[in-house]
């Protein structure tokens, strides 16, 4: 495995500013678009999945984290609040939770529809202390795939069911790999919502999720209003992290009073199930660039086709196909001669997925040389067929650049 800070650098992913601040990276555009490419397939996914988005600010009164109970079990991991003129404290959200009670209480909702399923990728920040900062990974600013799916009791279960099969899905598609599934509990102290019912149940109700999948135990994880699935990742340097989690949460609809109307005209109590698929985008981008070493698949590859016009008679022709590329929405860039030798531009887009270079012959033709990212070189091929094969593989997100047509 690679190192994404190292990667993320010499690849232009993204950086850092000592100015901006450790622990709040910037994207470079590069990197931007393997993040945009991750949020829009996770948005994807969530619609098809049915869940609806909404957007939330990221600050909020300091009485919103009093009420979600932040204030008592968190505020260490939180920045201190900002003071406005005329004494109101704002704060930057520690998570997305408590946005997403007070849009479920904002209007009233029928057991009818139930599963109401809230998805978000947001903003949030965390406090760290400065020497856990490095890369993607430890970060003070987050944008998370985030969702809660306000439900009855009777169905919480198959909701959790439902988003674990929702992160095996992403991490097939996506290529990651868990190294396994923890089952996060809470340990003696006061970092914990003091209610042994609570937990009890809630535990339980995670534990008939987890039934027929392996899974360890760990006691001092769990979130501070409830226990948790995690699905871990291993990072290159062998350290274990969360990245996608599930939780039965009764702990805020309570202290947010939230309800629905039942089937016998009465008030009853929500259950929240939080999870995220792909955890924060930070974490999920370092984790496929150490996964893929920056030669990413087709569709999330920042650049998908390089065209290389051998010489400066060729330079119009290949403008020409990259413009024709963008406009099937193709990630093409052109490599000119005054870039260097045929030999050193290709060598410098060598994580590039195709290659194609356009001598006198090719240009007379209407074609390319292609070369693919693996080595293998189909030779000659007509620029439309080589842009319909590329917009495939884009499109059905494989790993192979070149199957049997
Ligand atoms: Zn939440």
């Amino acid at each position: 495995m690679h190192d994404h800070r190292r990667l993320g650098r010499e690849l232009d992913l993204f950086d850092t500013d000592p100015l901006m601040g450790a622990g709040l990276p910037y994207w470079l555009p590069d990197g931007a678009v393997v993040r945009h490419v991750l949020e829009e397939y996770v948005r994807e996914a969530e619609r098809a999945a049915g869940y609806r988005h909404v957007y939330s600010p990221v600050l909020g009164k300091r009485e919103l984290y009093e009420i979600s109970g932040h204030w008592d079990h968190y505020s260490e991991d939180m920045f201190p609040p900002m003071r406005l003129s005329g004494g109101e404290e704002v704060v930057l959200r520690p998570s997305l939770c408590p946005h997403h009670a007070l849009i479920y209480r904002s209007r009233s909702h029928s057991y009818r529809e139930l599963p109401l399923r809230i998805a978000e990728l947001g903003g949030m920040y965390r406090s760290e202390l400065s020497g856990v900062l490095g890369g993607l990974t430890r970060v003070r600013a987050i944008q998370l795939n985030d969702a809660h799916i306000f439900c009855t009791l009777e169905q919480a279960v198959e909701e959790a069911r439902a988003a674990l099969g929702l992160i095996r899905r992403a991490y097939d598609d996506l290529g990651i790999r868990a190294s396994r599934y923890r089952l996060s509990l809470p340990a003696d102290g006061g970092k914990y919502v003091p209610d042994p019912d609570l937990w009890r149940r809630a535990s339980a109700l995670l534990e008939e999720v987890l039934d027929g999948v392996p899974y360890e135990s760990a006691e001092g994880e769990a979130a501070f209003y409830g226990p948790k699935i995690d699905v871990q990742i291993t990072d290159a340097a062998g350290r274990e992290s969360t990245l996608s989690t599930v939780q039965i949460d009764f702990h805020q609809p309570e202290r947010f009073d939230l309800h629905y109307i039942g089937p016998d005209g009465g008030k009853h109590r929500p259950v929240m199930v939080h999870r995220s698929v792909i955890g924060s985008v930070e974490r999920a981008v370092a984790q496929l660039v150490e996964a893929y070493g920056g030669a990413f698949p087709v569709w999330l590859a920042p650049v998908q086709l390089v065209v290389l016009p051998v010489s400066d008679a060729q330079e119009e022709r290949a403008h020409d196909v990259v413009r024709q590329a963008l406009a099937r929405g193709i990630r093409a860039e052109l490599a000119a001669p005054g870039d260097g030798t045929l030999g050193a531009r290709v060598r410098a887009a060598r994580l590039v997925p195709y290659q194609a270079v356009i001598g006198e012959r090719e240009a007379d033709a209407g074609g390319a040389a292609v070369r693919l990212r693996d080595g293998r070189r189909p030779g000659a091929v007509p620029v439309d067929e080589l842009l319909d094969r590329i917009g495939a593989r884009d499109a059905d997100r494989g790993a192979e650049l070149w199957a049997a047509a």
